[in-house]
């Protein structure tokens, strides 16, 4: 069965077309700079054939059907027409409240995205807009809408509700969220397979460390807690956003002189490793580098990005109450062993300790404790969990 997976954002989509019953993928690609005189299709396919092109790209429609008409092309394609094509599932940022799961697309479910552009004013509308562009594209083929909020929906109250007047939280739906969902549920998965188990006999923390970073512990297949909230800002530090903080600054800032605005984009754009370090760049192997040439507020940015980590890797293992596995992943979680290893320094009274080898070419178990938490590095694939909800879907 094939299903095509759809990542629509502000000016670029990505596309994935899986073969599912294999899990494998038979074509690829990105559409970027949508609505400028720039804009350009990637692609590639199974085969190893690619290529790079500029398009006429001025709707999502349009792009959408340049990558149609590079799936069914003669020569790189890899379906004869979009008909093959059992099912499509998008990627939307924000579900809400109501949304506990992936969701077949209606009516209801598109009122349920428009109703949370307020939560996710970035991701929402393209997502919606993306959708939209399918409808018209492909007609009846079955659509299904897998949302980033959605895992986090198991989360109990205690965990996110926030100390407000409950009146107040409830008019503005002011609650913990939490995001990157369909990665921490795709590695919470894979990671108890890697034991041996079933996700409903485990207890993981799954970090996820990639421009945006994110940690949930995950207590047998639901989530215990999560440090993203009711926006992406809160928790951990990222690469240019704060993660936590008291709210005070944000007031303080704004009575002396700053705009909203101002601080928005100040915690959101230019905080995190980039307000931190002063280097002119967010990514971390940039900070790295930094840290390597003697830099002082570099090796500071990289001390408090660790010991927010840690931090929360013990607070997490008290929630849980013990845990069998901690599990990295996006681009810092999978790639960087330096990472991975100064935030396992500090957990041997967890009973943590990693192989330095292990560690060092990424291998799936990187601990070399017998017993306590294993540490696993597992690649994250958003598209793959997308095209799996959607297949289940289908077959529902
Ligand atoms: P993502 O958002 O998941 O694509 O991850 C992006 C982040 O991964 C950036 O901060 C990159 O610097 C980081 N990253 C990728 N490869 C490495 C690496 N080998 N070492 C350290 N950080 C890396």
């Amino acid at each position: 069965m094939k299903i095509l997976v759809i990542n629509a954002g502000s000016s670029s989509v990505k596309f994935t077309l899986f073969e599912i019953d294999q899990e494998t993928w038979l074509a690829k690609g990105q559409i970027e700079r949508i609505r400028t005189p720039g804009a350009s299709l990637k692609y590639s396919n199974h085969r190893g054939q690619k290529f790079e092109k500029s398009i006429i790209a001025n709707s999502y429609e349009a792009a959408i059907s340049e990558a149609c008409l590079a799936l069914c092309d003669q020569d790189h394609g890899v379906i004869g027409n979009l008909n093959e094509i059992s099912g499509i599932g998008h990627r939307v940022a924000h579900g809400g409240a109501q949304v506990s799961g992936s969701m077949r697309i209606t009516p209801a479910i598109k009122q349920i995205i428009l109703n949370c552009y307020e939560l996710a004013p970035l991701h929402n509308p393209p997502n919606f807009e993306g959708i939209e562009a399918c409808e018209f594209l492909f007609h009846d083929i079955p659509m299904i809408a897998v949302f980033d909020t959605a895992f986090h929906q198991t989360m109990p109250p205690a965990a996110y509700t926030y100390a407000i007047p409950a009146a107040v939280a409830a008019e503005h739906k002011l609650r913990r969220y939490g995001f990157h969902g369909t990665s921490h549920h795709y590695v919470a998965l894979a990671g108890a397979k890697a034991l041996g188990k079933d996700v409903a006999d485990v207890k993981l923390i799954t970090a996820h460390l990639g421009n945006g970073c994110s940690i949930t512990a995950v207590d047998k297949g639901r989530v215990a807690d999560t440090s993203m909230g009711v926006t992406p800002l809160e928790g951990l530090v990222m690469g240019t956003r704060c993660g936590d903080l008291d709210p005070a600054v944000v007031l303080f800032l704004c009575r002396t002189g700053h705009s909203l605005d101002d601080v928005d984009q100040m915690l959101n754009k230019s905080s995190g490793l980039l307000g931190l370090a002063g280097i002119g760049s967010a990514d971390m192997r940039d900070l790295i580098a930094a840290v390597d040439g003697g830099n002082a507020n570099a090796r500071l940015a990289l001390d408090v990005f660790v010991h927010r980590l840690q931090k929360y890797i013990g607070a997490y293992a008290a929630v849980l109450n013990g845990f069998d596995a901690l599990i990295f992943t996006g681009g810092i979680g999978e790639n960087s062993s330096r990472i991975r290893a100064l935030v396992c320094e500090k957990l041997g009274y967890l009973g943590i300790s990693l192989e330095a080898a292990k560690n060092r070419t990424h291998d799936l178990v990187i601990s070399s404790n017998a017993v306590g938490p294993k540490v696993l590095v597992i690649p994250t694939n958003e598209e793959l969990m997308i095209a799996r909800e959607t297949a289940r879907l289908l077959a529902s």
